[in-house]
């Protein structure tokens, strides 16, 4: 009896894995009734439990215990070996050439792209380019770019959201059926709950923990929701700043980050630099790019350029304006001067 009675208590505890429990709840799901020896050989369990580490008490003192995850060893070798995911990259809408430094980018599962950018520096357009060319990943989409709260108080798509997808004329958005090739969420927080495992997930944008510091927590628990898949996140940057908000933080856990400014007076011209890469199969941290969004979504004019040598990137010389760079403080290709 007694011998029955632990076995099912430890069956309890394995279920409950990881979840914080209390006598009286291990008593009403193992069906021990009141007034048996089983009443109080629970509580006597529950010592003995703690005794050999598979729960522990909360240290407030009120009853409640933490049933402890065991960590499962991984095998190491003899496994197979996956190859590198895809992320098929964004195209010059007029070349129709893929952006220059996208091959050189190494994909991985479980990679979180960081897109940090300047207030009105083209971050969707660049998120909608990618979504638009990795529908075969039946892509997750979600944030306050996506969707809204209506008047009704219902989740529609955002009137933006709409725009955009109508101007990417090139794409086929449904497939023969009128099915969608992606799937809107109304999520605004919390996105590592909502994640969806081995998809493309993109969320436009991640709103900042108000410590800014707390960004290495949300984009490892965003990480670790992808399980297989790949997650592109956009995050608000300050101009010139060589990361988005959070600083270094956002660094620990990106394994790509793009930072995207404002280039020269042209309000739809885009400075794109290459800022964070974990893994590549060429030299392309510190690259720069630029061009154009045209209708709000599509990517023109996109070219490499270099940092000025007569202002050293300063797009002033003194005083005066460079005239060499048009007060860029880059130009179309290297060592001219
Ligand atoms: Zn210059």
């Amino acid at each position: 009896m007694t011998e029955r009675l632990s076995d099912k208590l430890r069956q309890f505890l394995k279920s409950a894995e990881g979840r914080e429990i209390t006598t009286r709840q291990v008593r009403e799901e193992t069906r021990v009734q009141p007034g048996t020896p089983a009443w109080e050989a629970v509580r006597v369990y529950m010592h003995r439990f703690v005794a050999e580490g598979l729960i522990k008490p909360s240290g407030r003192n009120d009853g409640v215990f933490k049933v402890i995850k065991r960590a499962k060893s991984i095998q190491v070798f003899g496994r197979e070996k996956r190859p590198p995911l895809t992320l098929n990259p964004p195209r010059d809408y007029e070349t129709k050439e893929p952006l220059g430094f996208w091959d050189a980018l190494v994909v991985r599962e479980n990679d979180l792209w960081v897109i940090a950018g300047y207030k009105n520096a083209g971050k969707t357009a660049l998120c909608m380019n990618i979504l638009g060319e990795n529908l075969d990943m039946k892509p997750v989409v979600m944030g306050n770019e996506f969707s809204l709260m209506g008047e009704d108080g219902e989740h529609e798509p955002s009137p933006r959201f709409i725009n955009r997808l109508e101007g990417m004329d090139w794409v086929e958005w449904t497939n023969g059926n009128g099915e969608e090739r992606f799937e809107l969420l109304p999520v605004y927080d919390d996105y590592a709950e909502q994640v969806k495992p081995a998809r493309l997930n993109i969320i436009d944008w991640i709103n900042l923990p108000t410590e800014l510091w707390m960004i290495g927590s949300v984009f490892e628990g965003i990480k670790r929701a992808l399980r297989g898949g790949i997650g592109v996140g956009v995050i608000q940057k300050n101009i010139g700043r060589d990361s988005g908000r959070g600083g270094a933080f956002t660094k620990d856990f990106a394994d790509v980050e793009l930072l995207l400014d404002p280039y020269g007076d042209d309000k739809d011209m885009v400075l794109l630099t290459v800022e964070t890469v974990k893994e590549c199969n060429r030299a392309i941290m510190g690259k720069r790019y630029v061009y154009r969004i045209k209708d709000g979504v599509k990517i023109v004019d996109f070219r490499e350029v270099f940092r000025c040598g007569h202002c050293f990137g300063k797009g002033w010389r003194g005083t005066t304006p460079c005239k060499e760079c048009n007060r860029t403080g880059y130009v179309d290709s290297p060592g001219v001067w």
